[in-house]
This record gives C-alpha cells, sequence and structure tokens, in this order.
C-alpha cells in the first residue's frame, strides 16, 4: 500500500497539480477559505469532493463523530476549540458546516457496553461531548430499531453541535447579524444525498436539485 502512496503524489504532481498550477501559485501566501467544515474522520467523507470546492476553499477540521466542543477556555479538546476559534476569528469564515454522515462508526460507539471501550479510553471519553445526543434518540425512537437509532443519532448529533457552535464568542451575533451561515448536514454514504438542517422545521431536508440555486 506504500506504493500506493507514493504513485499517488507522482501522478498528483505530474497531473493535477500541473492542471491547476495557476491555482496553486495564486495561493502561496495566503488562504481565504469561505468556509469551516468541520466533519468526521471517516474515510469515506471528502469534504472537498462532497462541496466540489478547490484548495483554499475550505477550512476543514475532523475529528470522531463531527464534535464541536462547548467553547470554553480549557486545557482539554484544544484542537477543535483552537482550530474553531482561529476560523472564526483570524480567516473570518462567512459559513460553517458540521457534516455528520451515515453509518457512523463515531455515532454507532455511543452505545457500545463498557466493556467494548477498555481499548479506546480517548475516544470514549470524547464522545462524552456527545452523550446528551443519546437521551434524546431514546425519547422518540425504540430501543430495539437500531436502523432509526442511528440515523437519528447522526442527524441529533449534528443538531446538538450546532448548539455547542453556538456558545462560541460572537458567534451568535454574527449569525444574527447575518454575516456567518451555519449549516448542518447528513451525508449519506451510499447515494451521495445530504441532508440539510431547517432551523424552522427544526428537521433535516433532503437537497434536490431544485432547491440548489
Ligand atoms: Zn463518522
Amino acid at each position: 500500500m506504500l506504493e500506493k502512496l507514493f504513485q499517488g503524489v507522482k501522478e498528483f504532481q505530474q497531473e493535477d497539480f500541473e492542471k491547476h498550477r495557476k491555482l496553486f501559485e495564486s495561493l502561496y501566501n495566503n488562504q481565504d477559505p469561505h468556509t469551516l467544515f468541520i466533519g468526521c474522520c471517516d474515510s469515506r467523507v471528502v469534504p472537498s469532493m462532497i462541496t466540489k470546492t478547490a484548495p483554499g476553499e475550505l477550512f476543514i477540521i475532523r475529528n470522531i463523530a463531527n464534535i464541536v466542543p462547548p467553547y470554553k477556555e480549557t486545557e482539554e479538546f484544544v484542537s477543535t476549540i483552537a482550530a474553531i476559534e482561529y476560523a472564526l476569528h483570524k480567516i473570518n469564515i462567512k459559513n460553517i458546516v458540521i457534516c455528520g454522515h451515515s453509518n457512523c462508526g463515531g455515532c454507532e460507539a455511543l452505545y457500545l457496553e463498557e466493556e467494548k471501550t477498555k481499548d479506546i479510553p480517548n475516544v470514549k471519553k470524547w464522545l462524552e461531548l456527545a452523550g446528551e445526543v443519546k437521551k434524546r434518540v431514546s425519547k422518540i425512537v425504540p430501543a430495539n430499531d437500531i436502523r432509526a437509532r442511528d440515523w437519528m443519532t447522526e442527524q441529533l448529533n449534528v443538531v446538538l453541535q450546532i448548539e455547542h457552535l453556538l456558545t462560541y464568542p460572537g458567534v451568535k451575533k454574527r449569525v444574527k447579524e447575518g454575516s456567518l451561515n451555519i449549516l448542518g448536514w447528513h451525508y449519506i454514504i451510499q447515494t451521495g444525498e445530504i441532508y440539510n438542517y431547517s432551523f424552522e422545521k427544526r428537521k433535516f431536508e433532503l437537497l434536490r436539485e431544485n432547491d440548489i440555486k
């Protein structure tokens, strides 16, 4: 598999880079991305591919289960908080997308029995940030319907992380004055579909071609 990586670098430099040389050269000393994309580490979620964006357009944070820790000055979870802080105050981002996805192992791990989390104590600790989702889901989905449970967990997790995002200094104010958009997405791996969260209707709606202008 190592060979595949080196071959990939070679092909990138000879083909893709050459094709977009002007773009890369124009980006050499500056970035001005319009969107902060917060997604899961999952290898099947490729932010630039699903949004058809080029280098320089997305500022990307990836972590297990696309979690946003609530804002605080802290020594815990510094990586994600710092990246959001930087995007808000040093890049002046215009949009923030929190993108969950289907078949999310992180969301599923919320339900793992104690025994099965022994070798992943840090994942377990990290997922406590989404613990509230379990409670919300259990109120609306029967415990034995695993499919519905997972789907709802992935969606309500995005909603919870939007709530966390609103705890960051300045976010509420910027959203209110219209200089910052927050989007919640549920990306479906096997169909390419994206469900977009409607703040008005408080539910996810499939993005259809006609809705996209
Ligand atoms: Zn995931």
